[in-house]
């Protein structure tokens, strides 16, 4: 059904709204995969942190509405947000690091499942427009998996993001998605970062000895396939998991392990942008 003129005004004033608002963030960078729980999640927590101790001002916006995992992975559930006179102030986990997460406004975790498509629009439209970051380095934003209309509202809504980091691992029922992604991002001319591969292979802590759990390399070979640049590899790591269910920030605690480390490569794309 075509807009009316009234819908229409009102629209393009909700996307100015959001234009100004988001005038005060120099870069914006979309987390995206081509399915869940390949840790897109845990790459743009750990993505934020880092940008945030090599001292840029960063914000970390979470809407994946249908797994808001961030107020767990960095410990802030059950945080109270405050809003006043239509603006929502993002939680300060640190000087330079806020968090909003569309966690915060649902009851229960099992709220968004059952919302249809324009209240998850109106909810996406609401916070790129009323959270208030003030000035800003980096606005990371965990997207929702897939290249359905919740990605795709965010893409527009945000216009001329910077570009995506797209996490995968290195299995082929996941690459075959994140194919789709890539296609995605370009029907919609937005700049593709890079592709992460995640959870690829583990190394026993005991005996040292690698196995490619997920196999190994997949994402790395799919890039170069697509013509996209690699960002590489993080292994497997249960301190992650540990990290992530205990709310404390891996890269932080973590800082000399293997993953760290990649997560810490990962993000040197963006330490060039000016
Ligand atoms: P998504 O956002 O893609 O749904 P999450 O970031 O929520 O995925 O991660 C899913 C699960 O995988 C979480 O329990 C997380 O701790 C775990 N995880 C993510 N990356 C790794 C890794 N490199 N090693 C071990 N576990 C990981």
């Amino acid at each position: 059904m075509p807009f009316n003129e009234e819908q229409q005004k009102q629209m393009q004033a909700e996307q100015e709204q959001i234009r100004e608002r988001i005038k005060q963030v120099k870069h914006r960078i979309l987390v995206l995969s081509g399915k869940g729980g390949v840790g897109k999640s845990t790459v743009a927590a750990n993505l934020a942190i880092s940008l945030s101790l090599e001292g840029k001002k960063v914000g970390l916006l979470d809407i994946d509405i249908h797994g808001p995992s961030i107020p767990k992975i960095l410990n802030l559930k059950g945080k109270a947000i405050q809003a006043t006179g239509g603006v929502i102030l993002p939680i300060t986990m640190a000087e330079n690091l806020k968090v909003m997460s569309i966690g915060f406004l649902l009851r229960t975790d099992n709220d968004a499942v059952i919302w249809r498509g324009p209240m998850k629009y109106q909810m996406i439209k609401q916070f790129l427009k009323d959270v208030d970051w003030g000035n800003l380095d980096f606005l990371i934003v965990d997207s929702p998996p897939g290249t359905g209309d919740e990605p795709l509202s965010i893409v527009q809504l945000l216009e001329n993001a910077d570009g995506a980091i797209i996490v995968t691992t290195p299995q082929e029922v996941a690459l075959s998605d994140v194919r789709k992604c890539i296609t995605f991002c370009e029907q919609l001319h937005l700049p593709v970062i890079g592709v992460l591969e995640n959870m690829s292979g583990f190394v026993c802590p005991g005996c040292g000895q690698r196995t490619d759990i997920f196999k190994s390399g997949g994402g790395q070979q799919m890039a170069e396939q697509m013509k996209v640049p690699f960002l590489g590899r993080v292994p497997i790591d249960p301190q992650v998991v540990q990290a992530c269910d205990s709310g404390r920030p891996y890269i932080q605690y973590y800082s000399s392990s293997q993953a760290a480390k990649a997560f810490k490569e990962a993000m040197a794309p963006l330490l060039k942008f000016n």
